[in-house]
């Protein structure tokens, strides 16, 4: 059974809506409404090519809304926040102290990119009137939002200062509690936490990036390693585009990890080609409470994970002429697509020789130069001021790629379906499941299998319905033979974004 959309909204209804990611990956936007308040969970960019502007004009009035909620500060998450301040929202935002900060960072740089590439959202004033009236929240403190809602965040293991939210709403026989994960980590590289337990709940908003697939990361790690060793060992050099945020800090930490360990020649040039990619380290090591207990022991011994002999932090122009040192070197360098910065330029400089190694270790977009080449395209354009694209051929701009191109799965930050209903297994019983952040069916696909495994009903909101919470709906218990990854299926060998 599942709940019924409703066409209207009673004045005292406890309702949610869910404006963004409805069986889709990008634009995260969830309203909650009650009878004293309105709330929106995220306020994200769709982060499909082209999608952006269509995600301008809010679908309610931003002067009514009293709180925006952030779960952490991927730009599908956070990116339409200052726009909402221009258009009228007066409130505060609850989030982390430290998705405070990246959120910053970020929305700051994304404002440079989008006025070079195209139309301005919003200005600097606006990111600037969102810190003014940001709220930090420390993990597991409860606050009384209004007169209706309270919250907890609780940590999501995702990226630096991501939280699940937990919600109480409503009073007496009708409290109910829902809880929003959120993009949920994997753990799978020990650099945060595992995604915290939660046990009790009404109502469950769960993501479902990876759909129903499995993605088994035993032994990746140590394929990577392996690899790159390898690569230097024939006097190879390793390309490694990478987002700025989380997953720069994810490569920088495993290379310094298994460097410490002997298995990289210590002489080896890491170059780390991202300025944001490093205001973004520093403030991984600024909020170093967020990370995983052992690393802070690391930063407690006096320790630091992200620094190893051999790091040297470059950029722009004297990035590029590293590569005349002629000594085999890995570069870290942004744009995890290839697309922007000094990625291409990297790449035509090392794209010729066989005994490289280009090692994709994210998300690459349809219609990206770095999908291209996961796809086995060898000749691509690239220009000297390189415009996004696949590379698809130009004359006189033509490189022909000789070097390996590999891709690797250990570095993606988002809990797949396994690890999602193993999660889910923890709760004893609840109202109802609803699944969104995941490619069309594969919502319908996870809602399935949560209803098929666990017993819990489940469903894939479209993003037209509105669904009232407050009516009296009986608990379902937990099936008392539920097996959380019956039936998965291996990766599915396709890419899905996990870089946000
Ligand atoms: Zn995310």
């Amino acid at each position: 059974m599942t709940l019924s959309a409703l066409p209207a909204r009673a004045a005292e209804d406890v309702t949610l809506r869910f404006l963004g990611a409805a069986r889709s990956v990008g634009g995260s936007a969830i309203l909650l409404e009650t009878g004293k308040s309105k709330i929106l969970i995220d306020y994200g960019l769709s982060m499909e090519r082209g999608k952006a502007g269509e995600s301008t004009t809010p679908s309610f009035d931003p002067a009514a809304i009293d709180f925006v909620l952030l779960t952490h500060a991927h730009a599908d998450h956070a990116g339409r926040i200052p726009l909402l301040y221009r258009q009228g929202f007066r409130g505060r935002v609850v989030g982390t102290a430290a998705t405070k900060t990246l959120a910053g960072l970020t929305l700051k740089a994304g404002l440079t990119y989008e006025s070079g590439g195209g139309a301005l959202m919003y200005g600097p004033e606006d990111v600037e009137t969102m810190l003014r009236n940001y709220e930090s929240l420390p993990y597991g403190c409860r606050r009384q939002l209004t007169g209706d809602v309270a919250i907890r965040l609780r940590d999501a293991g995702h990226i630096l200062g991501s939280a699940m939210i937990e919600v109480w709403t409503g009073s007496g026989g009708k409290m109910r509690k829902i809880v929003f994960t959120g993009d949920m980590g994997n753990g799978s590289i020990p650099l945060l936490r595992e995604p915290e337990m939660i046990t009790e709940a009404d109502f469950i908003v769960i993501e479902a990036t990876y759909g129903t697939s499995r993605r088994d990361t035993e032994g990746q790690e140590e394929l990577f390693v392996r690899e790159i060793r390898e690569t230097l060992a024939a006097g190879g050099s390793v390309l490694i585009p990478a987002f700025s945020m989380d997953r720069t800090q994810k490569v920088l930490f495993t290379i310094g990890r298994w460097q410490r360990r002997g298995l990289f020649p210590a002489v080896t040039p890491v170059y780390a080609d991202s300025s944001l990619g490093g205001k973004i380290t520093d403030a991984y090591r600024r909020h170093r409470n967020y990370l995983h207990p052992e690393v802070q022991r690391e930063f407690d011994a006096g320790r630091d994970p992200f620094q190893f002999p051999g790091l040297q932090k470059v950029n722009g122009a004297a990035a590029l002429l590293a590569h005349e040192q002629r000594q085999a070197a890995i570069f870290v360098t942004s744009s995890g697509m290839l697309d922007h910065g000094n990625a291409p330029r990297h790449l035509k400089r090392m794209g010729g020789d066989p005994r490289n190694l280009l090692a994709i270790v994210g998300w690459q977009a349809p219609g990206s130069l770095g999908e291209a080449l996961l796809a086995g395209r060898r000749r691509v354009a690239i220009s000297p001021f390189h415009i996004p694209g696949n590379g698809a051929p130009q004359s006189g701009l033509e490189t022909e790629i000789r070097m390996r191109v590999k891709r690797f799965d250990i570095f993606s930050n988002h809990a797949d379906a396994c690890r999602i209903l193993t999660w889910l297994s923890r709760f004893p019983k609840t109202k109802q499941v609803f699944v969104v952040h995941g490619e069309g069916e594969n919502t319908w696909r996870l809602a399935g299998m949560i209803e098929r495994n666990l017993g819990f009903p489940a469903i894939a909101p479209d993003g037209k319905e509105r669904f009232s919470i407050a009516a009296p709906l009986p608990d379902y218990e937990r099936l008392p033979d539920a097996e959380p990854c019956r039936g998965l299926t291996g990766s599915n060998g396709r890419d899905v974004p996990d870089g946000d």
